[in-house]
C-alpha cells in the first residue's frame, strides 16, 4: 500500500514536471501598435479578438498612447486625428469585448518617447532630449513623428505622469494594467541624464505603478529589466540603474532592448519574452521564441501582431497607406488575420504555445489538417510554407520584402553591382512560385486557392518586367 503511494506520488511529480516543460504557457497573446491602426474600428478590432481566441491567447498587449483623443494634451493625437478611436472612442467597448473572451488587457506606452508622448516637444521644444554629440533629439518617428524628452525635466515627468493616469484612470480604467515599454531607440545624453537617465525613468516608473495600485491593487505592470540591473542596455552604450525591484511588477524582455535576466525573473509576479514572429516571421521563429522563453522559465511568450494600417513618414511624406502585413489587396480597414501567410503564423503560435516542445513534424501535420484536411500529402504543406516565408523572408515593419519589388531589387542589383549568385536565391524563387502558382491553378476555394493567389500576387511584378 505504501509503496503503491509512494509510486502514486512519483507519478504525480513527473507528470506535474512534464506538464512544467511542455504544457501550455500562463500567459499567451499578442502585443499591437492600436495607435497604428488607424483604419481599424471596433468591428475589426472584435474580429481581431475573436482570431486571438482561436489561438488560445488570454492577453492582448494593446499600445494605446497616441490613439486616444486625450482632453489634457491634445498634440498627442493630432497626429493621428483619422484613427477611428480618436474620431470616437471605442477603446472601452474594445476591453470589454476582449474580457468577455477572457482575455486580459493591459495598454501600452514608452515613457518620455513614441508615439503620442514624442509630440509634446511641438509645443515644448525645452523638453527635447539631448543627443549623445550634445544636439537637440532629432526630428524622428514611426507614424508619429516627433521628439523624445528629456527625463531630468520635471514637466516631462509630470506631463508622462498626468497623460498616463488620463489614459488609465478616466479613458480605460476597465484595462488590467500597464505595459511600460522602455524606449529602443533613444535616451538622453544631457549633463543631467548622465549616468542617470534610468533613475530618472525609474522615478516616473515607480510613481505611476504606485497610483495604479493604489486604485486597483492587482493590475499587471509589465516593466523592463534595466532599472535593476547595472548590465549594459542594448543600444545605448550606457549601464542600466540600481533601484529596487518590487515583485509586484511582471517583466518584459526582447531579443533587441532586453534580455532575459533569469534572477530578476524569478522574482517577478510573471514575466515574457517577445519577439516580431508573426509579424514578419516565420513558424520557426515563433517555435522558437516559445522554446526560449520555456527554456528560461518565462510565463509566457508574447508575438507581435502589428498590422499597420498608417502613414509612415513625416506629415507631408506623402507615403501612401500601409496595408496591414503589406497584403495590398486588402481593402482600407479590412482585417488581415485569415490571410494564408499570417494564418499559418497564428496557427504556429497556437501550437508552440500550447507545447514548445512540439516537433516540427507534428507541427506540419496539425498545418496539414487544418488547412487542407486529413490526409493531406507532404506536398501541400512544403508549398504553403514555402510561400509564407516567401511572404516574410527579408520584410521590414514598414516595407515589404525585395521579392515582392522586382524593379527596386534589380536597380539595387545593377547600383551595388551585384555578382550573379547574389540575384540566384531570388530568381530560384520566382521559378519555385511559378510550379506552386501551375499546381493550385484549378482550385478554386479554401487554402489551395490562397496558395495560387498569393504566388499570382508575388508574380505579376515580375512578369511585368519582362
Ligand atoms: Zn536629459
Amino acid at each position: 500500500m505504501k509503496r503503491t503511494f509512494h509510486f502514486l506520488v512519483l507519478l504525480m511529480s513527473a507528470l506535474t514536471a512534464m506538464a512544467a516543460t511542455n504544457g501550455p504557457f500562463a500567459i499567451r497573446g499578442y502585443y499591437t501598435t492600436f495607435m497604428r491602426m488607424p483604419t481599424f474600428g471596433l468591428p475589426e478590432w472584435k474580429q481581431m479578438i475573436d482570431s486571438m481566441k482561436e489561438d488560445g491567447a488570454n492577453f492582448l498587449f494593446l499600445w494605446t498612447a497616441g490613439g486616444f483623443r486625450s482632453k489634457s494634451f491634445p498634440i498627442t493625437w493630432r497626429y493621428n486625428a483619422d484613427h477611428k478611436n480618436v474620431d470616437r472612442d471605442y477603446a472601452h467597448e474594445l476591453i470589454d469585448y476582449a474580457h468577455s473572451k477572457g482575455i486580459k488587457v493591459v495598454l501600452g506606452f514608452t515613457p518620455f518617447a513614441y508615439d503620442g508622448v514624442n509630440q509634446l516637444p511641438l509645443e515644448h521644444p525645452e523638453l527635447k532630449a539631448t543627443q549623445k554629440n550634445g544636439q537637440p533629439a532629432n526630428f524622428w518617428g514611426l507614424h508619429a513623428w516627433g521628439y523624445n524628452l528629456c527625463p531630468a525635466k520635471e514637466a516631462s515627468q509630470k506631463f508622462m505622469r498626468d497623460y498616463v493616469r488620463e489614459m488609465f484612470f478616466e479613458f480605460y480604467p476597465n484595462a488590467d494594467g500597464l505595459l511600460i515599454e522602455s524606449s529602443d531607440y533613444a535616451i538622453c545624453y544631457c549633463a543631467d541624464c548622465h549616468g542617470k537617465f534610468f533613475d530618472h525613468e525609474y522615478a516616473f516608473v515607480r510613481q505611476i505603478s504606485d497610483a495604479v495600485w493604489l486604485a486597483k491593487s492587482d493590475a499587471l505592470i509589465f516593466v523592463y529589466p534595466r532599472y535593476f540591473s547595472t548590465g549594459q542596455v542594448p543600444q545605448f552604450g550606457v549601464s542600466g540603474a540600481r533601484q529596487k525591484f518590487d515583485p509586484r511588477w511582471s517583466l518584459f524582455f526582447t531579443p533587441h532592448s532586453a534580455p532575459i535576466h533569469d534572477e530578476l525573473a524569478k522574482q517577478a509576479r510573471s514575466s515574457v519574452y517577445w519577439n516580431d514572429g508573426l509579424t514578419i516571421g516565420t513558424p520557426p521563429k515563433i517555435r522558437d521564441g516559445a522554446r526560449l522563453a520555456r527554456q528560461r522559465g518565462l510565463s509566457g511568450y508574447i508575438a507581435s501582431c502589428e498590422p499597420f494600417s498608417c502613414i509612415d513618414g513625416p506629415p507631408g511624406s506623402h507615403n501612401p497607406r500601409l496595408k496591414p502585413f503589406h497584403m495590398a489587396w486588402l481593402h482600407d480597414g479590412e482585417m488581415p488575420l485569415n490571410e494564408l501567410p499570417v494564418r499559418l503564423n497564428r496557427i504556429a503560435y497556437r501550437e508552440w504555445t500550447r507545447q514548445p516542445a512540439l516537433t516540427d513534424s507534428a507541427f506540419h501535420d496539425i498545418l496539414g489538417r487544418e488547412l487542407f484536411g486529413a490526409n493531406t500529402d507532404f506536398q501541400r504543406i512544403q508549398d504553403v510554407l514555402f510561400l509564407q516565408d516567401c511572404w516574410f523572408h527579408e520584410a521590414d515593419w514598414f516595407k515589404p520584402p525585395k521579392l515582392h519589388l522586382p524593379s527596386d531589387l534589380k536597380q539595387q542589383a545593377a547600383r551595388e553591382k551585384w555578382p550573379a549568385e547574389r540575384m540566384q536565391p531570388y530568381l530560384d524563387r520566382v521559378k519555385h512560385l511559378r510550379d506552386i502558382e501551375r499546381r493550385y491553378a484549378t482550385a478554386t476555394s479554401g487554402a489551395e486557392r490562397q496558395l495560387h493567389d498569393v504566388s499570382t500576387w508575388i508574380l505579376r511584378p515580375w512578369d511585368e518586367l519582362k
